[in-house]
């Protein structure tokens, strides 16, 4: 792990700006945790990907997925009640 320096600014290769890192949005996939564009940056660049096919096959896909994922949390919440409490509730 190289990563104990704590990272408190960073440079939009965007805009250019150096921004505090509370600028830049979460991104999980990324080593420093933290999108590479500063929010604005990021707003505008999605903008301009969903405007494109592909970008919205992405969001459809994507929506698809949370979707999906909903459905497999309530089936499992579902699965944890008893079955007086599904007939209660009419599942
Ligand atoms: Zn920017």
């Amino acid at each position: 792990m190289t990563a104990d320096v704590v990272q408190f600014e960073k440079t939009c290769p965007r805009c250019g700006a150096l921004k505090p890192v509370a600028d830049f949005p979460r991104n999980r996939s990324r080593p420093d945790g933290r999108g590479a564009y500063c929010r604005p940056c990021h707003a505008d660049v999605f903008r301009e990907y969903r405007s494109t096919e592909h970008g919205r096959e992405a969001v459809r896909a994507s929506q698809r997925r949370s979707l999906a994922r909903k459905k497999a949390e309530f089936d499992a919440a579902v699965a944890l009640l008893s079955a007086e409490d599904r007939a209660r509730l009419g599942l």
